[in-house]
């Protein structure tokens, strides 16, 4: 049965959320609207929203196949993507590999410190606050979490940067950073949300020295680097030459 575009549900800076005809699945637009810090800078990107969709397809179906679950169902169109209705847990996961962007401004660290482990950072996830860096007693404090949760989410976001840090590598793509969303299906299992694309990820091409060019991520666009799209395409390209194609929903 393929699925049926029913009402809009909830409307995000990135993507639409649609009911489908079953109650355990939603359909998702992705966007091509771009957004920066916290929306006060946008812009239409041309294309935006099929490449981090394809890109996003691709990553959940080598996760899957890695045996982390995510809410990937499959491709409903080149933009389109049906995934499990969760309860998303508010919660941002930042994994670093690599110290840049806000670890650098807010402490000494400097530009480019590798990061072994890598470091792991939560964020309560609300736009109106500016998604604040959250500390363990905060998360308690707030009831965000249960402490079996909270160890259950840093295990499921270590083992996804264990898989995609040298799947990447592999495209000469270092994966400096990355935000997850993760959420609970019906059944309570926890499962990768959202998407995971270079709006999500910082990725560096490791073809190239020079710091600006090597960018192939949001940070194009957040510093007014130019060529957004291409760097999208071109991180796309490599993840659909190293992956299946992605299973269309049926
Ligand atoms: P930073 O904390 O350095 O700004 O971001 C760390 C990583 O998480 C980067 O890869 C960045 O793209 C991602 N990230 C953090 N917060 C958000 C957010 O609200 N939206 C998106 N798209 N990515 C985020």
């Amino acid at each position: 049965m393929t699925s049926t575009r029913g009402p809009l549900l909830y409307e995000g800076k990135a993507k639409r959320i649609y009911a489908s005809n079953k109650e355990v699945e939603v359909l998702v637009e992705f966007k091509n609207d771009a957004t920066a810090f916290n929306a006060q800078k946008r812009a239409q990107l041309e294309d935006k929203g099929r490449l981090n969709c394809q890109i996003s397809a691709c990553l959940f179906e080598l996760l899957e196949r890695e045996g982390i679950p995510t809410h990937y169902c499959g491709l409903e169109s080149d933009h389109w993507m049906v995934v499990q209705r969760v309860e998303v847990i508010p919660i941002e996961v930042v994994l670093r590999n690599v110290a840049t962007g806000s670890l650098c401004r807010q402490t000494p660290i400097s530009q480019g410190t590798p990061l072994d482990p890598a470091l792991l950072d939560l964020y309560y996830k609300d736009d109106d606050l500016g998604d604040p860096l959250l500390t363990e007693s905060r998360l308690f404090l707030l009831d965000l979490v249960s402490p079996e949760s909270r160890q259950e989410i840093e295990t499921l976001a270590r083992r996804v940067n264990a898989v995609l840090t040298p799947f990447f590598s592999g495209l000469n793509l270092q994966l400096v950073d990355f935000k997850l969303e993760l959420g609970r299906n019906a059944a309570g299992e926890l499962l990768v949300a959202d998407e995971i694309s270079p709006d999500t990820c910082r990725l560096w091409d490791m073809n190239s020295r020079d710091e600006k060019e090597r960018i192939l991520d949001k940070d194009r666009f957040r510093q007014d680097l130019g060529g957004v799209i291409e760097a999208y395409g071109e991180v796309c390209k490599r993840v659909q030459g190293a992956t299946p194609k992605p299973r269309n929903y049926r």
